[in-house]
């Protein structure tokens, strides 16, 4: 395994200060002491790895990244256990998860367990950071860049950094019973087509969606909704979260067709669900049936996960002349149920009976 050297800060922020920061955290606003960077070239592979203070990075103007975009990210989250540890939840899940997004880019991936190795550390050193309160944690974004000085697109670049770094989290959406989403259906933008990074973390995936975002936020809507490039008319997920459709005791989220990011909570939650005695299946829906099946009362609730948010219910689904309520419009009985559970064994007060937690 690549070892990392550990290099302290002597300029920690004061215990008042960071305290201030854990009492309203927020979201990717503050950042913890330190930060975990490696280095990647062709003749030396990944060298230089390091746990140094957080700090800026120079970087020349014509470096690849800032041209062409070579770049990914995963997110993920420590959370403070009901005793007062400090645990990942299943991180082997994003170092796979980082490595399959390396390939789509044309880049190095890194062996699981130096990925792991990398955030233990960094969430070791910064525990001092991870909130207390149940629903608020430490955020991890690992990510890695390209650094070769070129401007010539002929190949991948020769050279990357990768880097985690580390900021505390409220819930997404407000900690609590969560609130409905009111969403909106992207008819004029699309996120990921067949053939294209939709199940990459790349950064591109993700400017691409604020012209989306834009739209929703004038339509007085929470989030986009995404739906297939080809055809139009399948639900994919959302700009952050991937969807699920409930049926009573049945759920369903779209398949993983190429062009969705296949989310750890999505995949947890599939796993769940039939250990609390609720169907889970894979499939897909059309924005018309979305709508019949609410407006016929066969569909009871739906709602988002992802980690920065967990869980969110969508009430209210609005499009082009077009808007429903899913159910009530409130949170349902399946989402709340399945929160509870996942969110129990994030923060160690439920069994965890598949060891998906890693106690730091
Ligand atoms: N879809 C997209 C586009 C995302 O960015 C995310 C967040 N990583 C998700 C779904 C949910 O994935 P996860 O459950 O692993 O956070």
């Amino acid at each position: 395994m690549i070892d990392f050297d550990i290099r302290v800060s002597d300029r920690p922020l004061p215990d008042a200060e960071r305290a201030e920061i854990l009492a309203t955290p927020g979201f990717g606003q503050h950042f913890t002491d330190h930060m975990i960077t490696m280095r990647w070239s062709a003749a030396g592979g990944w060298h230089d790895g390091r746990l140094e203070p957080y700090g800026s990075f120079t970087l020349d103007p014509a470096t690849l990244v800032f041209h062409y975009g070579q770049e990914f990210f995963e997110g993920m989250k420590a959370y403070r256990q009901s005793d007062g540890t400090i645990a990942l939840f299943r991180p082997e899940a994003n170092a796979e998860r980082f490595n399959r997004s390396a390939r789509r880019m044309e880049m190095p991936e890194i062996p699981v367990e130096t990925f792991v190795r990398a955030l233990e550390l960094l969430v070791s050193q910064d525990r001092a950071w991870v909130p207390s309160t149940f629903g608020e944690s430490l955020y991890l974004r690992p990510f890695m860049i390209a650094t070769q000085r070129t401007l010539a697109f002929t190949q991948p670049s020769t050279s990357y950094l990768f880097c985690v770094i580390a900021s505390p989290a409220t819930a997404y959406f407000g900690g609590g019973t969560p609130r409905a989403l009111t969403v909106w259906l992207s008819e004029d933008y699309s996120r990921a087509a067949p053939g294209g990074t939709g199940f990459a973390k790349a950064g591109g995936n993700y400017a691409g969606a604020y012209a989306a975002s834009r739209q929703a936020v004038e339509q007085g809507c929470d989030q986009v909704v995404w739906l297939d490039s080809t055809e139009r008319r399948w639900v994919e997920e959302m700009g952050g979260m991937n969807l699920f459709f409930g049926y009573g005791e049945r759920v369903m989220t779209p398949s993983l067709t190429g062009t969705l990011l296949p989310g750890v909570t999505r995949d947890s939650l599939l796993t769940l669900a039939p250990r609390l005695g609720i169907e889970a299946e894979e499939g897909r829906i059309s924005i018309g049936q979305w709508r019949k099946e609410c407006e016929s009362g066969v569909m009871t609730e739906a709602f988002a996960c992802g980690t920065a948010a967990v869980m969110a219910p969508v009430g209210t689904v609005r499009g082009v002349a077009k808007q429903w309520l899913v159910g009530d419009g409130r949170p349902g009985p399946v989402t709340l149920r399945l929160r509870e559970e996942l969110l129990g064994i994030q923060y160690g007060r439920r069994p965890d009976p598949l060891s998906w937690v890693h106690p730091v």
